[in-house]
């Protein structure tokens, strides 16, 4: 029997949800029984998956599958504890040199995820007196991470870099400046201007914080490193790079590459690499895995891009990376065109605000490189069946 008070208490919980569900902004659960990329088993029905951040499909490649269950048998399950106190194996130490050849920095870093990363980077490195100058549209853990720091926030209209440097004009010079960006956009899969952006920081004595969570493995003519990689502005001492392997590399975690200054001073301060196990070493051996494949492999990439091309055709629009978003403003239409296309055996996701600005409801289209091009011609069908494109 629940008391008064404590039905009371639950009720205002529950006119929250009702209210939430009222106005289409209920978020729910969708449960894959059995991802077969880029096909999937969803609630019984066999669908096409067009809404995965598992670029390249490194989340089934044999590979790694076979670094991750080799790891265990060596290594276990678990590391025991977090970085600090004994939770540091060979394989976390050897990630992070491998990560500074791909990144070409001084030094590397792994966190548990990108969420934490960020929170870690920012808590850590900004004081309550400097400022964030940040992009309107940047991932909810960027935002985080600003609160965190306590540091002043002063957000700028996407991508607008005349607002970003009138800001960046006004602002004292007593303490430090951070320009905070994503470089491909989540939920846009456009891209940050990173050598004006870079430009600035060396104008305004500014650092530079990437977050390439969606460049890492699919940008980079070299080596897949990520948007940065094609600046060719290669390693700069005020540029800190942080990137997960939770996307394109199809396993989980995150990590930080810049100078080893920065890196040393993560490792002292950075609240959320400090007080978490570190990750397993079946997740480090796979993270290791993908980025041996990915810098030596041009064509996942390629396979993709190709995929990218097609989709860009039909839609006859730019597209900058595998994100492609289709507007459709309300949230209520973009539930039903999106339940819509799942009856017709197409998953893609429906984003609605809080995660994207009010009035911009969207289908958030990605591609795979398993998709073939005959799945993008059938999705890009049911689509026209459904909205004018
Ligand atoms: C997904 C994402 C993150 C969070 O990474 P996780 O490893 O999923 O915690 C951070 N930043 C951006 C831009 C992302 O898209």
């Amino acid at each position: 029997m629940k008391t008064e008070q404590q039905q009371h208490i639950l009720s205002s919980f529950s006119q929250t949800l009702e209210q939430l569900a009222a106005t289409h902004q209920l978020r729910t659960l969708k449960t894959i029984e059995a991802p077969r990329r880029p096909e999937v088993l969803l609630h019984g029905n066999n669908v096409i998956d067009f809404c995965s951040n598992d670029y390249l499909g490194f989340s089934q490649h044999p590979l790694i599958q076979e670094a991750s269950i080799q790891a265990i048998a060596k290594y276990g399950t678990g590391t025991g504890g977090a970085r600090l106190i004994g939770g540091t194996l060979d394989l976390h130490r050897e990630l992070e040199a491998q990560l500074a050849a791909f990144k070409q920095t001084e030094a590397a870093l792994v966190f548990n995820s990108g969420y934490q990363a960020n929170v870690g980077v920012l808590s850590a490195l900004i004081s309550r007196h400097d400022t964030i100058f940040a992009d309107k549209l940047n991932h909810a853990s960027l935002v985080d991470g600003a609160l965190l720091s306590r540091a002043k926030v002063i957000r700028y209209p996407h991508l607008d870099l005349k607002s970003l440097e009138k800001g960046l004009k006004q602002a004292s010079s007593q303490h430090q400046k951070f320009i905070v960006t994503d470089t491909v956009f989540s939920m846009d899969g456009d891209l940050a201007p990173l050598t004006e952006l870079f430009e600035l920081s060396q104008r305004y004595q500014a650092w530079l914080i990437l977050d390439e969570a969606h460049g890492t493995g699919l940008f980079g003519e070299s080596h897949r490193s990520g948007l940065w990689e094609n600046t060719g502005l290669g390693s700069q001492g005020n540029v800190i790079q942080m990137g997960t392997f939770s996307k394109a590399l199809g396993s989980f975690g995150a990590y930080v590459a810049a100078s080893q200054t920065v890196i040393d001073m993560l490792i002292q301060f950075s609240r959320s690499f400090i007080y978490s196990t570190s990750l397993p070493p079946s997740v480090i051996a796979a993270n290791l895995k993908a980025i041996q494949l990915i810098m030596g492999d041009k064509s996942y990439t390629e396979k993709l891009w190709h995929n990218i091309r097609t989709l860009q055709t039909e839609l006859d629009r730019t597209l900058s990376s595998p994100i492609a978003p289709v507007i459709i403003g309300h949230a209520d239409q973009t539930l039903a065109i999106a339940n819509a296309l799942l009856d017709a055996g197409f998953f893609v996701q429906a984003i609605r605000p809080p995660t994207v600005p009010q009035g911009t409801a969207r289908l958030r289209i990605t591609l795979s490189a398993l998709h073939t091009t005959e799945q993008i011609h059938q999705l890009t069908r049911a689509l026209a069946g459904l909205i004018q494109l």
